[in-house]
């Protein structure tokens, strides 16, 4: 910051060299004006001089002129002439006495001479007494030498100092004499002095004077003159009454032309020698001015002292300017130095004020913030703290960023790794969102939204991370989405989520190359029991529909509600083969069919619901999602028209498969007669190790399929009605078989043969085992017959009879694939069964799954209360075998022992085995 005594010097600095250069400009120019001056003095003497001389010789000049003009008059006055030819002196000096006295007033003419041609003065008209000398002056030598007018100013003898002009007098062609005019030169000197304004002092030197005879001389000039002893020089004329003394003095150099200033007090003089020399260039006279240049000098002087004022005004008025302009220069130097110190205090301010913003903004903000320095948390808010569980800034400090992830966020990435992705891209773009999971303190993995801001300093890469807890969020949206996604009513996903799903199921099975299937399903009749009981009982039926579809089928299937009484059911995987998946997803319509056998109980209305599905595989060629739902919505249509609670498969999908079943069906007419059908056994052990039991199981070997899947040909037969045909060769044969081998290893193993529903619901069937009973004297127990929990879903009580009929007969009854179906205890106890067959899937379970283990155990026992035989299926290992020993489970069954095996080879399987006998 400038401080005001630094200002100041600045402007002393300024100043300093500012002065010095006016005072030299000053100094410089009086020196110039000084020598100005003088030289002009000088300049003025010099020209004074100059112009004396000029005038002067003026003078002299215009004398002579004028005597030679007055001479040539005289010489041609005609009186004269005749006069001085008749030598009449008297009468030439009364005639010329005029002449003389009018020369004398006119012109000053002092003398007036006629002289003989030999050079003898005849008349002296000014002083007419003396005459006849020879007069030897230099004007009359000349003139008579030259035969013309000469003029000259001549200094006498007898030291007078006249100016002369001589003309020669020619009368008719001869020169007759000479006529000279003169004067002396006082007149001049006079006239010069009076119109110059300066004094004339002519001085003679003492050498020049005849005979230095000064009383003569002064006798002659008529006057006194003024010497001095000492000097050389004599004053013949002056004009002034005072002789200054430095005239004398300058008299007496011997330099022929000077001038000086001369100051005496006040007044100054100018004081000037002129040297006039004679014919033979002897300096003789000296004629010296003195001029009072008083007046010249004091105004020469005040026009210098004027020039000095004005000078110092001049620089007085810079000065006082400067000084007003620095003041005013110093005042905005301030000003601006105020502006700046109030500009930085602004700015400090500012800053201040901005910083402590950010520090509020930062502290307070609602959102996490964070800094991070090279993987080093630097700082972070309340906010952070509160988010994240943390008491203090410094736990959270002194903890690494990795600290704050899981290990793996919830799609399976690696925080790690994922994290450094995240932080390059910020790097690279500036900045970056997105969705990440972390870990509070207690250990809760919670969804926040990061902005991550590279911020990119000297040396340092600073990451500013900004969180946002979307638990809520996330919750919102997943309410949101299951709004969206699901139906209010039932809760099963909507339509919408449906087709999602579908679309990736699509992709997916075309990737994986498997086959996956839509079962589009429609409760028969619906619309009449909703227009009979209304909506409210409508919806009721719906929830609980719903929820059989649901609970009939494989988590990783999807059930939507499609609309109104419309279900569709997503099965993604029902395996690589068609014709087997089509089987499969047949055989899951069923089971849901089957699921709604039992009858609804809406608001005290006893409802018998069945429902019409529509099967379509995916994927097929470019099929999308719509092309899928079309075409099982067509499929269920066509269940429809085939009287309702059937299942239907979209054909031109299932178009190979239907192929394929139509000649199998085609095939299974005459198989039987081909001998194509046969019958495999599969022994059943008792606790011993003893085989009791043999299992007949159907086999078709197709000619061109290979052997047909016993469940397939069973279904399919049951579908076209060759299931009583099955059901009789199966019944012959199996009792012929097992009886000669009864009689062949002489043992009384028991025979147990399966049985469709569609056989047990025919009317002559207990009619149909009394004949066989008869026809091969079968005895009391060696028959069994394996039925499913399906044969007393639909008439119970009639279902009991039957069974009680049979077992009246000597038969015994077997509920097979227990477990599968309802499995309801009520059956156990109300049917008159002997064994009940633990399905194979529970066997398989018992060593994974301790729950199924507890249900196999709960089976066996709750059986043995009932007074029930019981016989596990599928037992394919030791240990299951070892378990169901110990819950003393009756029989076993299964590949563990035996496969199900052809007659010839059951020969050599029974002769190593205990039988029953
Ligand atoms: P099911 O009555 O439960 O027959 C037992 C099935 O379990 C047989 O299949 C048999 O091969 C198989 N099995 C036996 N031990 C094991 C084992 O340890 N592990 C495994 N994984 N499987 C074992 P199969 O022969 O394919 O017969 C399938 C189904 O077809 C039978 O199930 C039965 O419901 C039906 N079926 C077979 N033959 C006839 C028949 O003559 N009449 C009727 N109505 N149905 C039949
Ligand atoms: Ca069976
Ligand atoms: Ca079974």
């Amino acid at each position: 910051m400038m401080k005001n005594s630094e200002v100041k010097n600045i402007r002393f600095k300024l100043l300093a060299p500012f002065i010095a250069s006016i005072i030299i400009i000053l100094l410089s120019n009086l020196w110039n004006m000084y020598i100005f001056q003088q030289d002009s003095l000088r300049e003025f003497s010099s020209s004074t001089t100059k112009q004396l001389y000029n005038n002067f010789n003026e003078a002299i000049k215009a004398d002579i002129e004028l005597f030679e003009s007055s001479l040539y008059f005289i010489s041609h006055n005609p009186l004269l002439q005749e006069l001085w030819i008749e030598k009449n002196r008297d009468a030439i000096i009364a005639e010329s006495t005029l002449i003389y006295e009018k020369l004398k007033q006119d012109h000053h003419v002092t003398h007036f001479y006629f002289h003989d041609i030999n050079a003898i003065n005849y008349l002296r008209v000014h002083k007419p007494n003396r005459h006849s000398d020879i007069i030897k002056r230099a004007s009359l030598t000349e003139a008579i030498t030259s035969q013309k007018i000469s003029a000259n100013i001549e200094f006498g003898t007898l030291g007078q100092f006249v100016l002369r002009a001589v003309i020669p007098w020619e009368i008719e062609g001869e020169i007759v004499g000479y006529i000279e005019l003169g004067e002396e030169i006082d007149h001049i000197l006079k006239r010069i002095s009076v119109e110059n304004k300066y004094d004339l002092i002519l001085a003679v030197k003492k050498e020049y004077l005849y005979e230095n005879n000064l009383e003569n001389a002064e006798y002659f000039l008529n006057h006194k003159t003024e010497l001095s002893q000492d000097n050389n020089s004599i004053i013949l004329n002056k004009t002034s009454k005072e002789i200054h003394p430095r005239v004398i003095e300058l008299l007496n150099t011997p330099k022929s032309n000077d001038e000086t200033l001369y100051k005496s007090g006040d007044e100054t003089i100018l004081v000037a020698k002129l040297s006039i020399e004679d014919p033979q260039k002897n300096s003789i006279v000296s004629l010296a001015y003195i001029m009072d240049v008083t007046e010249h000098v004091r105004q020469s002087k005040s026009l210098l002292m004027k020039t000095i004022w004005v000078s110092l005004l001049l620089g007085l008025f810079v000065l006082n300017f400067y000084f007003l302009y620095s003041k005013k220069l110093q005042k905005s130097l301030l000003r601006n130095k105020n502006k700046l110190i109030e500009i930085i205090k602004e700015r400090d301010e500012h800053l201040e004020e901005s910083k402590k913003r950010y520090q509020t903004l930062f502290d307070k903000t609602a959102d996490a913030l964070l800094i991070i320095d090279n993987n080093k948390i630097i700082d972070c808010n309340q906010s952070t703290l509160n988010m994240l569980g943390y008491e203090t800034k410094q736990q959270l400090i002194e903890s690494p960023p990795s600290k704050l992830s899981p290990i793996f966020q919830s799609n399976g990435d690696s925080s790690k790794i994922k994290a450094n992705e995240m932080i390059t891209i910020a790097i690279e773009k500036g900045s970056h969102r997105f969705e990440w999971e972390h870990v509070r303190k207690n250990g809760q993995i919670f969804p926040v939204e990061v902005l991550l801001t590279a911020i990119p300093l000297k040396d340092v890469n600073l990451m500013h991370v900004v969180w946002r807890d979307i638990t809520q969020q996330k919750k919102v949206a997943a309410a949101l989405e299951k709004q969206a996604y699901y139906d209010i009513l039932t809760k099963l996903p909507n339509r919408r989520l449906l087709l999602d799903r579908l679309k990736q199921a699509l992709i997916t099975s075309q990737r994986h190359d498997y086959y996956g299937a839509v079962l589009f399903i429609d409760l028969d009749r619906f619309k009449g029991f909703n227009d009979a009981l209304g909506h409210v009982s409508g919806d009721l039926l719906l929830i609980e529909a719903a929820k059989r579809i649901e609970t009939s089928i494989r988590d990783e299937d999807t059930v939507s509600r499609f609309g109104g009484d419309e279900f569709v059911v997503l099965l993604k995987n029902v395996g690589t083969v068609l014709d087997n998946a089509g089987i499969i997803a047949k055989k899951i319509a069923t089971k849901i069919q089957c699921a709604f056998n039992k009858s609804f109980i809406i608001q005290g209305h006893e409802l018998q619901i069945t429902l019409s599905v529509g099967i379509a595989m995916f994927p097929f060629n470019n099929q999308n999602v719509e092309d899928v739902i079309k075409n099982a919505d067509t499929a269920m249509y066509d269940a429809k028209e085939n009287g309702r609670n059937q299942i239907s498969f979209y054909m031109k999908q299932m178009h190979k498969q239907v192929l394929k079943r139509l000649t199998m069906e085609k095939d299974l007419h005459n198989a039987i007669n081909k001998g194509e059908l046969d019958i495999f056994y599969q022994p059943q052990l008792d606790g011993d190790g003893k085989v009791v039991t043999l299992e007949a199981l159907i086999r078709w070997k197709h000619p061109e399929f290979g052997f047909v899947d016993p469940e397939y040909l069973i279904a399919m037969a049951e579908d076209t009605g060759f299931i009583y045909e099955i059901g009789d060769f199966v019944l012959n044969k199996s009792i012929k078989d097992i009886q000669n081998i009864n009689q062949e290893f002489n043992s009384s193993i028991n025979l147990s043969i399966n049985i469709s529903v569609y056989q047990f619901r025919q009317e002559n069937f207990v009619k149909t085992i009394e004949n066989l009973i008869k026809q091969y004297n079968i005895e009391e127990n060696f028959l069994t017959l394996e039925v499913t929990e399906h044969i007393a879903i639909d008439n119970f009580e009639e279902t009991i009879e039957k069974f009680e009929e049979i077992r009246c007969l000597g038969v015994r009854l077997s509920l097979d694939d227990f477990g599968t179906g309802y499995s309801s205890l009520n059956y156990l106890k109300r049917l008159p069964l002997n064994e009940l067959k633990i399905d194979k899937s529970f066997v398989f379970d018992i060593e994974s799954d301790p729950q199924v283990a507890l249900l196999v155990k709960s089976i066996i026992q709750i059986s043995h209360q009932f007074g029930l035989f019981v016989v596990a299926e599928g037992v394919e290992t030791t240990a299951q075998l070892q378990f169901l020993l110990e819950e003393e489970c009756d029989v076993f069954q299964g590949f563990h022992f035996c496969h199900p095996i052809t007659k010839t080879k059951l020969h050599s399987y029974l002769s190593s085995h205990q039988l029953k006998s």
